[in-house]
């Protein structure tokens, strides 16, 4: 096969990039969708992909021997080419596709049914696909089908962007944390209150995955934050700011309040058993960042001194909290 030059290939890639899809776990409501399209196309195999530099990695697929193929041997590329439906009803017959792995072995791709799927702002990502080990047509109105699918595609793609729940863990996003931390600012400016906030990362997590594996740091987070939930109160908030590092905001909680509800979340954490599947429980500690809100904060500022405070948890041997000092930031900001 050819290469193909989609149109603005470098824009095109940048709009990939930050749908921030790539590589990530199967979800849900791909899962439904590609499901869908079998049953209503009648096809044994369906794909949500998208087309990267160099491959074509499936977000979703059902009867794909593999979760990525080169960009080469892709028939998705040219769907994102040619920006329209593409049908090709015998892939053996077809120029573009014919010595495709795809076709030549597993799964043996004959029928191909692929509609782009189009940003918002106009590029093409990857393609919805509808796939037949037997050669045949599709008509207009099973394209029709396709294409209100893949807009499907298209909204859950923007809306897993937008989206304020962490996936692993169920806590808040980030996006949504520093949602809810403008907020918090907003009334305490606004009515005079008070809150706090800490950073917390969890001690030697690497360790856990290079001794235990992805799935035990993965259960490690979950539990934490569900022992987070048990520990804090709740009108307290706990946010994934990344990896294993989280945010927890507390509501009407001056510094001495704060350090005490930290503390008590610290020890607790040490002394719980996570449970990995191994046959004993794992032990984990945290180390805190710990800041009281001053007039004239703003988020950034705000977090970056927890930040501050808690590297120096770090430097200091880790499994405490630390308190920042105030940052004299003008009142007026
Ligand atoms: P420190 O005490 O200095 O914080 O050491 P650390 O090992 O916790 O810190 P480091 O930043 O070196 O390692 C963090 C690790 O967290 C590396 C990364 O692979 C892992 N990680 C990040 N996100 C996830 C995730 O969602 N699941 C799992 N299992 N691991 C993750
Ligand atoms: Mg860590
Ligand atoms: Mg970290």
């Amino acid at each position: 096969m050819t290469g193909v030059s989609p149109y603005d290939e470098a824009a095109r890639l940048a709009a990939l990039r930050r749908l921030d899809v790539l590589d990530t776990a199967p979800e849900e409501q791909f899962e439904k969708i590609v499901g869908l399209v079998r049953a209503v196309l009648g096809v044994p195999i369906a794909t949500v992909t998208l087309v990267d530099a160099h491959r074509q990695w499936f977000k979703a697929q059902h009867g794909m021997p593999v979760s990525e193929t080169p960009r080469s041997t892709s028939f998705c590329t040219h769907t994102v080419a040619a920006r329209a439906p593409l049908m090709i009803a015998d892939a053996t017959l077809d120029t573009r596709v014919c010595d495709s792995p795809l076709v030549v072995g597993e799964p043996f791709i004959r029928a191909y049914l692929g509609v782009p799927l189009m940003t918002p702002d106009g590029h093409a990502v990857g393609a919805l696909c509808a796939i037949d080990t037997a050669p045949r047509t599709f008509t207009a109105a099973q394209i029709d089908v396709l294409a209100g699918f893949a807009r499907l595609v298209v909204d859950e793609l923007e809306l897993r962007q937008v989206a304020v729940t962490d996936q692993l863990t169920g806590c808040l996003s980030r996006r949504g944390f520093l949602a809810a931390v403008d907020s918090e600012i907003e009334r305490c400016r606004r009515y005079g209150r008070s809150a706090s906030l800490a950073v917390l990362d969890v001690d030697h997590f690497k360790r856990v995955n290079d001794t235990f594996g992805h799935a035990a740091g993965d259960a490690v987070l979950r539990q934490l934050v569900q022992h987070c939930g048990t520990v804090l109160r709740p009108v307290d908030l706990v946010g994934r700011l990344g990896g294993e590092e989280f945010g927890i905001l507390l509501p009407e909680t001056g510094e001495d309040a704060a350090t005490h509800a930290i503390e008590r979340l610290r020890t607790s954490i040490a002394i719980a058993p996570f449970e990995i599947g191994a046959a004993n429980p794992l032990s984990v500690t945290a180390s805190f960042g710990l800041t009281r809100f001053v007039s004239g904060d703003r988020p950034d500022g705000w977090l970056e001194r927890a930040d501050g405070a808690l590297y120096a948890a770090k430097r200091g041997g880790r499994d405490r909290v630390n308190v920042a000092t105030d940052a004299p930031t003008p009142a007026a900001a």
